[in-house]
């Protein structure tokens, strides 16, 4: 059995990490760069790495992306810049993950200081949330040499970084290394800090001279189904969180049942396989090819020997001594693109533990609390980013609307450092009025 803690990346050897840097073209307007959200200048960090630059190269990635440490372990490369670089029709595209998780292993390591404040300004802003987008805000902004302020509900910054994304991706070690590399900077932090129940959202706009909202998304939405209150049925993100922070008491038996098939159920079934599951399965009310996982997520899923199960929908769960016993389920099917439940192919399946992983919900009540405009939950927020309260600002998955934006880390950071820039722009034009 693999150890919940055993990282699924292996570091590059010095010669690999030779080789692969020295076969990259530093093509001209590289599609690389283009194809990362956070347009990291990706042939001149590697062409650092060639010529023995580790410390520059570490400090080009992370200057374009202060999440840089874990976009080298969670980052879709296939999907992003090693999905569009041109080694790519050959299939051995460079490995250009690697090679930044070599680079910025290399800073972490070395402790050297990477970035300075700038001169202050006089302006301080309040980040709610500590997460990926208002981590790579705050950090932005310090460059800038506002003041910043971040609060989060939680005892730790990262966001899903420390709390949501299993430990064989990423550690917590490094999520709290990229945080404290904000901290180092000058941010201030109130961490435990609930905005909207510890401290009103009044209150921040009367003592901050702009506000970035990047409070993410909530928990696991429920299935609505009987028998959901038992013992033995987990939420996701909150079984996630207890395993990452070693505080996971619960009982998950031999038999698992994970209801979704996105990559938030990729973790859980790959974290409850490594917690010793014998038999861990998804079920998924649509088909294979409608999944929402990354196809190297399914991959790494099959490897690790989990099930799927398809066109099963759950109806309610059934209790055998007090706790998730079984999942009674029906069987669907798709006609003419509509999902439709097939009468009389109901069956049961004996588990002992369901997870349910069907995606986030949205913060609605919190961010309506907040005064902003939503749609369907999503702050509603104008090209730089600002909500349609003057001097509030939003990044990251609180944006996050399908169709138009990504839920991932990278474009996390790329959303706080715009966010960075517009109240940047908003505080010095502020300034120039009151003058
Ligand atoms: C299980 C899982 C696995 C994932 N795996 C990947 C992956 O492999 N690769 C990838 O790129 N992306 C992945 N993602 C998505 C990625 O984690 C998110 O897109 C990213 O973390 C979004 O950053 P954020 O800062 O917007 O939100 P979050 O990371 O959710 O951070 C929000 C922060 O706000 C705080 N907060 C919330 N409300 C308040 C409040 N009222 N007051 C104060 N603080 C508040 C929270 O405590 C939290 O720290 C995964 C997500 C999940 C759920
Ligand atoms: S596209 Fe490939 S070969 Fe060209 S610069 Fe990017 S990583 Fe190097």
């Amino acid at each position: 059995m693999t150890a919940l803690g055993d990282s699924i990346h292996k570091s590059l050897t010095e010669l690999e990490v030779k080789l692969e840097a020295n076969r990259c073209l530093y093509c001209y307007d590289a599609p690389c760069m283009n194809a990362c959200p956070t347009h990291i200048d990706v042939a001149s960090f590697i062409s650092k790495i060639a010529q023995g630059n580790i410390k520059g190269s570490a400090r080009d990635i992370l200057s374009a992306n202060p999440m840089g440490a874990s976009c080298a372990r969670v980052c879709p490369t296939d999907e992003l810049c090693e999905g569009a670089c041109v080694y790519r029709k050959d299939d051995s595209p460079i490995r250009i993950g690697d090679l930044q998780r070599f680079a910025v292993d290399w800073a972490m390591r070395s402790g050297d200081r990477l970035f300075e404040p700038g001169a202050p300004t006089g302006k301080h802003v309040a980040v709610v949330g500590g997460g990926p987008a208002g981590l790579s805000t705050a950090r932005d902004l310090r460059l800038k040499g506002h003041a910043v302020t971040i609060f989060d509900a939680h005892d730790e910054l990262g966001g899903l970084n420390t709390y949501g994304i299993v430990p064989f991706r990423l550690s917590t070690e490094v999520a709290l290394w990229e945080a404290q590399q904000v901290v180092e900077l000058g941010a201030e932090v109130r961490a435990g800090v609930r905005v909207g129940e510890d401290v009103p959202f009044e209150s921040l706009l009367d003592g901050f001279d702009a506000v970035v909202i990047a409070c993410g998304m909530g928990s696991v939405p429920r299935l609505g189904i009987d028998g959901e209150d038992l013992d033995g049925v987990w939420d996701a993100l909150d079984f996630i969180e207890r395993v990452k922070t070693g505080t996971f008491a619960g009982e998950l038996g031999d038999r698992v049942a994970v209801i979704g098939a996105g990559n938030t159920a990729i973790d859980a079934l790959t974290c409850a396989k490594r917690l010793g599951a014998e038999r861990v399965t998804a079920y998924y009310r649509r088909g294979e090819s409608q999944m929402s996982a990354y196809g190297f997520e399914y991959e790494f899923a099959k490897q690790e020997n989990i099930e799927f199960r398809f066109f099963c929908m759950p109806l309610r769960i059934l209790a055998r001594d007090g706790r998730a016993g079984a999942i009674e389920f029906a069987r669907t099917e798709l006609r003419q693109g509509a999902l439709r439940r097939v009468e009389g192919r109901e069956f049961v399946e004996p588990v002992t533990a369901v997870i349910r992983a069907i995606g986030q919900s949205r913060l609605e009540a919190t961010l309506n609390a907040f005064g902003v405009e939503t749609e369907s939950g999503v702050v509603r927020v104008d090209d730089d980013l600002a909500t349609t309260r003057r001097g509030v600002f939003a990044a990251g998955d609180c944006i996050y609307a399908k169709g138009t934006r990504e839920a991932m880390v990278v474009e996390a950071a790329e959303q706080g450092k715009l966010a960075a820039r517009s109240v940047d722009a908003y505080v010095n034009a502020e300034r120039r009025n009151d003058g």
